[in-house]
């Protein structure tokens, strides 16, 4: 029987009930919108013997749900088979992202599907859309893959990110997994990476104002370790923006898989105002703290996500500046930040919900 843990808690109660592995930054495609700009050239993994490690610290603190995705952790189909075998050892919850490149014949595919089942794989997410199909990618992958894990019964959905802006291509796309009649998820597409390059911008959806519309985040807890060792809050992959560089912006770090225990960056996280303020409010609570302090810092009016908020309040200087300045008042912050979130719940808004 699977998922008998306890997730342990986040900064504020809220719990942390899955850890993903970034486990490659190698991919066999290239997309357009790879926010993480992964492709066949870039390089860097994580060491599997470590990765092994922190599961087991994971279901000793509790996490029920591993996730491998990358880059395209399929490239390591041998490593990732084992490390899904210890995950079920463990009696967590083994979750694949992969865009199903491997996939390129029944026999194989069914090959593939039979030891990840037999490893313990429990779900599978097959990345396919728009930009995935541009970079070469091909609806039979995704249909062989999808009707194999279902004979072998093993959970399987279709993500895709859509841009705002509605394209033929997408809908297109949208009609092709249709007919797999299969789980579709729908994402918004983060403008980041080779997205921020090459993508046209889509509609705003956000007006931030703290009268109007603060950005809520429901995905802080979901812990992902990047490929480059760095532990960060949430699986969105949107922290890999630094200098022009990829790796994990130091704001939104939690600790870094070779240096520190998971249990040691969880405390780290509970000890940083800036991802406890995102952890009870989301990137909303940057402009509540700045509308309570009389901060004159103009924060970017129009955002198309949530996360683009985020990102911006980690990387801009100013804003960081005066965010250290509040840092004596770490527990009356959060205190009143907590007043907020209840407010919201008493109204049934959850945290992810814009408030008008
Ligand atoms: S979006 Fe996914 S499949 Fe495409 S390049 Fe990035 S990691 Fe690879
Ligand atoms: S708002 Fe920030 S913490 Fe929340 S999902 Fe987006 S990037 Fe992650």
């Amino acid at each position: 029987m699977k998922n008998t843990h306890s997730p342990v808690c986040g900064p504020m109660g809220f719990s942390i009930d899955s850890l993903g592995f970034q486990y490659t930054r190698q991919c066999n495609l290239a997309c357009d919108h790879c926010c993480v700009e992964s492709s066949p050239a870039v390089k860097g993994k994580l060491a599997q013997d470590i990765v092994a490690d922190r599961i087991d610290e994971a279901a000793r603190l509790g996490i029920g749900t591993i996730g491998f995705t990358g880059g395209e952790p399929m490239l390591f189909s041998d490593e990732i088979v084992w490390l899904v075998e210890k995950v079920c050892h463990n009696k967590q919850k083994a979750v694949l992202v992969t865009n199903a490149s491997w996939a390129t014949s029944a026999r194989i595919t069914a090959e593939v599907v039979c030891s990840l089942k037999k490893a313990g794989l429990d779900q599978m997410d097959i990345s396919y859309d728009e930009f995935h199909k541009k970079a070469g990618a091909r609806i039979e992958w995704v249909g062989w893959a999808v009707s194999e894990c279902r004979r072998q019964d093993i959970r399987v959905r279709v993500r895709r990110q859509r841009h705002t802006v509605q394209t033929k291509a997408g809908i297109e796309v949208a009609k092709e997994i249709l007919r797999l009649r299969c789980n579709d998820k729908v994402g918004v597409l983060y403008p980041y990476g080779r997205a921020r390059e090459k993508l046209p911008k889509g509609k705003t959806r956000y007006c931030v104002s703290p009268l109007r519309k603060v950005p809520m985040c429901d995905e802080i807890g979901k812990l992902l370790y990047m490929w480059d060792g760095a532990l960060v809050p949430c699986c969105n992959g949107v922290y890999s923006i630094k200098d022009g560089q990829n790796g994990a912006l130091d704001n939104l770090a939690m600790g870094n898989i070779y240096e520190h225990s998971l249990e040691e960056s969880i405390e780290r996280f509970r000890r940083n105002l800036f991802l406890a303020v995102l952890g009870t409010c989301g990137p909303g609570g940057f402009i509540i703290l700045s509308r309570d302090n009389g901060n004159s810092i103009s924060w970017p009016k129009e955002v198309e996500c949530a996360c683009e908020f985020c990102i911006w309040a980690a990387n801009d200087e100013r804003f960081q500046r005066w965010f250290r300045t509040l840092e004596k008042d770490h527990y009356a912050i959060l205190q009143r930040l907590e007043k907020f979130r209840d407010v919201l719940d008493r109204w049934g808004l959850s945290r992810c919900t814009v408030l008008q």
